[in-house]
């Protein structure tokens, strides 16, 4: 196996990159090579679809493939190697009928098909162990490979795999578009080619950022059309009496269906993780049982969840092994997540996980009730744009950070606690993404009326926070960047990749980034980003937040 496509991933002094047996995240190393050859196959897809793009050709069946599939495939998400067998399978007769699709268009338009090789011709072997002889082929390997192309075909394919879990999250939500799925295929096929010019390698990181802000626009627009616009909202933290169910990851629609299906059982429906900002939408608030939240972000799972006297479901990233702490047997895994011997739920029929709630014992008590407050989107602060626009120009408001991204176990998460305690009452924190549980339970204030600490929702409401900031910029009439805005960005995974990505497409510069900086990213690379973004690396919390008034100054 070969995997850096994480924060966590193996760094120390004989390797770079898990690739031994299992990675840090505890995926094995057959899973690994699995998800390899799996998206080789997808890039195979892409190959044809794209070219058959090119002539008007296209089929939902082969578009609406490739998304889901890739999703698969990102940090803690899928563990489950026979999984991957089954894809591997699919994805090969997918990438056949694209070789049809796109042979038929060259027949109707008389041309000469190109002769196309690589993953457009990989034949996957017939058994397991065969795939996992093949998987050398697949595997991107820095060996013997330019750092810097490296590391830039890296972060195109870790981009496009967050871009792809996004839409995917868009699709459930009810929306498509032909644009993405051109975008996608049109990406990983420039992939499949294994491209080596770096200016040409800067230039489509950039283009995949601009159809990750097109995707994420699609992904609110389903939120929002679905759920209605987030209101603020207190959510409670603490349990009541009775059954439970914990639901964690992203998937809204997953989170719906469980509360339809639990209605009038006896079962109250609590929030984990990323869930926590569910509570702000008017159609998911308005069911009585949803509880409230229960824990914290998905590196705490273990603990939380063990704790959970009930049952338990992950409907997307993250999640970690449930059979250590003895909970695997009441937990259930739905969408894009898997994990070997763990049910997993399809069509959404939640009926098992609602079985086993009854059959444990819930909460015996009410606890001391305690309350966080979400649903700060951006209908929320655009609503109030004109207070906080006087805030600013009266001084009340001096400056805002806008912390967002994914949570760690890393021992340098601590800076996100440090810095929102560190910032001066006069300014402003915008939170998206798991990172907020480090600070969102401690008390901010306000500033005339306006919570110092604004919950704008999960990494996947990265629209949002950058609507707000777009239009801040506009009632001002400068440009984002001369806006008293500074972007702290937590990146743990791949969806954290899109979002950066995007940023540095809308020429968003001075984005402060950690804990630690990708692996994959050569010294020179590096170098290119501070210079022409002038991305910072996280130092420390004090003298950051002091650079940071300093410059807006
Ligand atoms: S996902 Fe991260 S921790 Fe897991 S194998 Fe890959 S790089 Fe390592
Ligand atoms: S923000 Fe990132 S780390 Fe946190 S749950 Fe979402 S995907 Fe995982």
């Amino acid at each position: 196996m070969f995997c850096i496509q994480c924060e966590q991933t193996l760094v120390n002094q004989v390797a770079t990159g898990c690739q031994f047996k299992r990675g840090n995240c505890g995926k094995d190393a057959p899973t690994s090579d699995l998800q390899d050859i799996l998206i080789y196959l997808l890039e195979g897809i892409a190959q044809y679809a794209h070219r058959a793009r090119q002539f008007g050709a296209s089929d939902t069946t082969i578009d609406r493939f490739v998304a889901p599939a890739f999703f698969t495939t990102l940090t803690n998400v899928n563990f489950d190697a026979g999984r991957f067998v089954g894809l591997i399978r699919e994805a090969a007769l997918i990438r056949d009928q694209a070789r049809g699709l796109y042979l038929a268009a060259c027949e109707r338009n008389s041309m000469q098909p190109e002769q196309l090789n690589g993953p457009a011709t990989f034949e996957p072997a017939a058994t397991r162990e065969g795939l996992l002889e093949q998987a050398g082929v697949a595997t991107m390997r820095p060996a013997g490979e330019d750092a810097d192309v490296f590391g830039l075909n890296c972060l195109i394919l870790y981009g496009l795999k967050g871009c792809a879990a996004y839409y995917d999250h868009a699709m459930v939500l009810g929306k498509e578009s032909d644009e993405i799925y051109a975008g996608l295929h049109k990406y990983l096929s420039y992939l499949a080619e294994r491209p080596q010019d770096i200016d040409g390698l800067l230039a489509t990181a950039l283009k995949v950022g601009e159809l990750n802000l097109k995707v994420m626009e699609l992904l609110d627009a389903g939120g929002t059309g679905m759920f209605g616009h987030p209101e603020p909202t207190a959510v409670r933290t603490t349990p009541i009496r009775g059954k439970a169910i914990l639901v964690s990851g992203h998937d809204m629609v997953d989170l719906l269906n469980i509360l339809q299906q639990t209605e009038g059982k006896g079962i109250n429906v609590y929030t984990h993780g990323e869930l926590l900002p569910a509570h702000a939408y008017p159609k998911l608030k308005a069911f009585r049982h949803l509880a409230g939240n229960y824990g914290s972000a998905w590196q705490n799972q273990q603990s939380e969840f063990q704790a959970f006297p009930g049952a338990i479901v992950m409907t997307s990233n993250c999640l970690i092994d449930p059979n250590t702490r003895g909970y695997g047997e009441r937990l259930f895994t739905a969408g894009p997540v898997g994990w070997p011997g763990v049910h997993h739920i399809e069509n959404r029929d939640f009926s098992p996980a609602i079985e086993a709630a009854l059959q444990q014992p819930g909460f015996d008590v009410d606890h001391i009730e305690r309350t966080v407050t979400v649903g700060f989107a951006r209908n929320a602060v655009l609503g109030v744009a004109d207070k906080v626009v006087d805030a600013v120009k009266s001084g009340a408001i001096r400056h805002f950070f806008l912390i967002g991204g994914c949570d760690g176990a890393a021992p340098g998460r601590n800076y996100y606690t440090e810095f929102a305690e560190s910032t001066p009452a006069n300014t402003v924190m915008l939170t998206i993404g798991c990172g907020k549980y480090r600070f969102n339970d401690q008390q901010h204030g306000d500033i005339g009326g306006i919570p110092r600490l604004l919950d704008v929702g999960q990494c996947n409401d990265a629209y949002s926070a950058i609507q707000i900031a777009v239009a801040l910029a506009n009632a001002f009439g400068c440009g984002v960047n001369d806006l008293p805005l500074t972007l702290i960005v937590s990146w743990f995974e791949q969806k954290a990749a899109a979002v950066l990505l995007t940023l540095l497409a809308l020429g968003i510069k001075n984005v402060h980034l950690g804990p630690t900086l990708p692996a994959y990213l050569s010294p020179n690379l590096l170098k290119v980003l501070v210079e022409k973004f002038e991305l910072r690396p996280l130092g420390n919390p004090q003298e950051d937040i002091a650079r940071a008034l300093k410059r807006a100054s």
